[in-house]
């Protein structure tokens, strides 16, 4: 089975609680990190979907068409990298079709994959789908379907599947979790694959599969570059932010041995013959 490796494209400093001030004092690191991840992927044979944050694809123009000349998928990551739960429809619909412009004048391509800042399409902004299907979006993979205190849908599908819209259907992808008796853990991705033991990923991404569930995977470049600056946020996103940085690229070694990985779109075709 092959499993979805995603990829949000942002900086260090874009996706942590702190001011706009202190955002334009920090360091740009992106380029290092994601060139490094690019090589890696390029290494191990492996292509993903890469979601942008709108400024990136402003900004880093060569990056972006680095990615998509190595066959990899480009979705969309939004604009401000603000919850969408706090936004209003309006905001949230300006700032979507901003990025998604952004991206798809470097690439001449359309973006039709979304993933929401922080996984925060929740039951409070479900109406987030309906905008998404309007501006020709055909997946979405937001939805963490666990309860965190900062995202998450408890009682969600864990498997992908159409929704319904007034504006026409989208297809879902939900974020990974394994089902441990009645509890919904998260398998693997960001904080949580540094947190684990690789073996527990492991075996997460296993149980998954036997459920027949491709896992979606995701990680951000960040993450390849345990050196960039230590600077103070809100404790709950700082305990996880910086959690064992090091061991992400021998785990991601570990792991493209181990498991094969297609972009999302690829899961979405699937599912589509499927249903
Ligand atoms: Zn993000």
């Amino acid at each position: 089975m092959r499993h979805a490796f995603t990829v949000d494209v942002e900086d260090w400093y874009q996706g942590i609680p702190i001011s706009n001030t202190m955002s334009a004092q920090s360091e740009p690191r992106l380029e290092g990190s994601c060139h490094r991840l690019l090589d890696i992927m390029a290494e191990y044979d492996v292509r993903g979907t890469f979601f942008i944050l709108g400024p990136v694809a402003q900004h880093y123009p060569n990056l972006i068409r680095r990615i998509a000349r190595e066959g990899h998928e480009l979705g969309c990551h939004g604009w401000s990298h603000d919850l969408v739960y706090e936004m209003t429809p309006e905001q949230f619909r300006e700032e979507t079709q901003r990025a998604a412009a952004a991206i798809s004048n470097v690439t001449a391509q359309p973006v039709t994959a979304y993933r929401a800042a922080y996984f925060s399409i929740t039951a409070r902004s479900l109406w987030a789908l309906d905008i998404l299907a309007e501006l020709g979006f055909q997946y979405d993979s937001s939805i963490f379907p666990l309860h965190n205190w900062r995202y998450g849908i408890p009682d969600f599908d864990l498997a992908p599947r159409i929704v319904k819209t007034a504006s026409g259907s989208i297809c879902e992808i939900p974020i990974s979790v394994r089902e441990v008796g009645k509890m919904r853990l998260p398998v693997t991705g960001g904080a949580y694959f540094r947190l684990y033991p690789y073996f527990v990923s492991r075996a997460n991404m296993r149980a998954v599969s036997k459920q027949q569930r491709a896992v979606v995977f995701y990680l951000h470049p960040w993450e390849l570059d345990p050196d960039h600056p230590r600077i103070a946020f809100y404790w709950k996103a700082r305990l996880t932010h910086y959690a064992n940085l090091k061991a992400t690229e021998p785990r991601l070694r570990r792991l493209l041995t181990d498991f094969s990985f297609c972009p999302l779109r690829e899961i979405a075709v699937q599912m589509r013959k499927d249903g």
